[in-house]
């Protein structure tokens, strides 16, 4: 193939600029436009949900870049409104930017709650600022969804000083990541933490002085920060021929289906595993890290496969948690969830075979287990259930 002449890469978020920069890696000489929707430079998310809320000098999320080697037209505050047969149009140009390629790393938007104009939602640098702002001693914060974000925003309210009330619509905490019986687990820490953690109690809408729980009851709030999931960014897309069913659908090698020429990574990707025979959308910095090297590779003719075992971490209650790969098979637990020194929990499926590992603060556990479970190891489960033994010797 020969190299495209130019490269319009829509999103200016980790992804997007991961991409730009995988091409100049690949000494790649042709342009390489970058569209941003924001007004910043690309920055790093996940500072915003911890060090931005927590500490008095947050530092810059803003991600390093050599902006001179890397020679972008990077446009901000510019987005794409739709992706046409001649290109890329955007909010600023009705004639459309002319792309041999182009790459998707648009990422997602928060889900939406009837009524909650007034809430905050915290995906951008301006939201993460807006929260802070609200986060004062003794204010009342109802934190809408007890997942990755509700629980990061609810500890650092917490540690604020404001009463935190969480509110979750599932039995446990974490329920769309993990097992009930693993997010149970959490449910001790918000009290602990300080905060109060109702469970089994979905809100039905926001309004302008709290929120309204389905049964009828009414809970006041100065504050109300709505983390229930995302969506990745399409809307823009329609018409474009681009194949989107949550998120845009590539295969393992990112290209998107339905139109020549077009690739997605990131937030926005729902892409194609060969390892779990399903789609995956990454939703976790660690796919927005790497796989942009995989497009900038291919882009440039390469065949490479993108398909690790996903990876996230949260740091919420004073614990990192650190989890890997899926939640399938037996469940093998090693140490107590009791202990405050830390613990961990593995699943192991077929044939003895490592699936999953979730570390509450011991890191060894995952690094050690992610690299088990992506060569797809058989463990001795007896060893794996002591956790004096480090889980890198637990291959049978
Ligand atoms: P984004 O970071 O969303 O970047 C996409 C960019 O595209 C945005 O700047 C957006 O404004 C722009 N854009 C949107 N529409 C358009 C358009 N039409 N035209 C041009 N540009 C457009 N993951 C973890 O694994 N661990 C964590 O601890 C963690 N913490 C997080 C904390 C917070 C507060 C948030 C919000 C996310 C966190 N994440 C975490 C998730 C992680 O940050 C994301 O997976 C990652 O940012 C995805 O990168 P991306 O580049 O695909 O998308």
């Amino acid at each position: 193939m020969v190299s495209p002449g130019h490269v319009v890469v829509v999103g200016s978020g980790l992804a997007g600029l991961g991409v730009a920069r995988g091409l100049r890696e690949r000494v790649y000489a042709g342009r390489v436009t970058l569209l941003g929707a924001e007004p910043y430079p690309p920055y790093d998310r996940p500072p915003l949900s911890k060090a931005v809320l927590l500490r008095d000098d947050p530092p810059d999320p803003t991600l390093k870049a050599d902006w001179a080697v890397l020679d972008l037209d990077l446009r901000l505050s510019e987005p794409a409104v739709a992706l046409t047969a001649h290109g890329v149009v955007t909010a600023r140009r009705p004639d459309p930017l002319e792309a041999d390629a182009v790459v998707v790393a648009c990422g997602a938007e928060p889900v939406r709650l009837p009524g909650d104009d007034a809430a905050v939602h915290l995906r951008t640098r301006d939201d993460a600022v807006r929260l802070r702002a609200g986060l004062s001693p003794g204010a009342r914060v109802v934190v809408v969804g007890a997942g990755w974000i509700g629980a990061e925003v609810a500890t650092a309210a917490a540690r604020q000083g404001c009463e935190v009330t969480v509110l979750e619509a599932a039995a446990t905490p974490l329920s769309a990541a993990l097992p009930a019986e693993v997010g149970r687990l959490t449910v001790p820490w918000y009290g602990e933490g300080g905060a109060t953690l109702r469970c089994d109690s979905p809100v039905e809408r926001v309004e302008r002085d709290g929120v309204l729980l389905a049964g009828g009851e009414r809970l006041g709030a100065d504050v109300v920060v709505v983390g229930v999931g995302v969506r990745p960014v399409t809307a823009w897309l329609a018409g474009s021929g681009v194949e989107v069913q949550a998120g845009v659908l590539v295969d393992e090698h990112l290209r998107a289906a339905g139109r020549p020429g077009t690739w997605a990574v990131g937030d926005v990707a729902a892409r194609w595993s060969p390892r779990y025979d399903r789609r995956i959308r990454g939703e976790h910095w660690d796919d927005a890290l790497n796989a942009p090297a995989v497009v900038a590779a291919n882009l440039l003719g390469g065949t490479e496969t993108y398909d690790p075992v996903p990876y996230i971490w949260s740091e919420q209650w004073g614990r990192m948690l650190q989890w890997c790969g899926r939640a399938t098979g037996r469940t093998v637990w090693r140490g107590d969830p009791g202990d405050p020194s830390g613990w961990s929990v593995a699943w192991v499926g077929e044939a003895d075979r490592l699936e999953g590992l979730l570390a509450v603060d011991r890191p060894r556990d995952l690094v050690q287990g992610r690299r088990l479970a992506t060569r797809m190891v058989r463990v001795d489960v007896t060893r794996l259930a002591d956790p004096d033994v480090p889980v890198r010797d637990c291959a049978a």
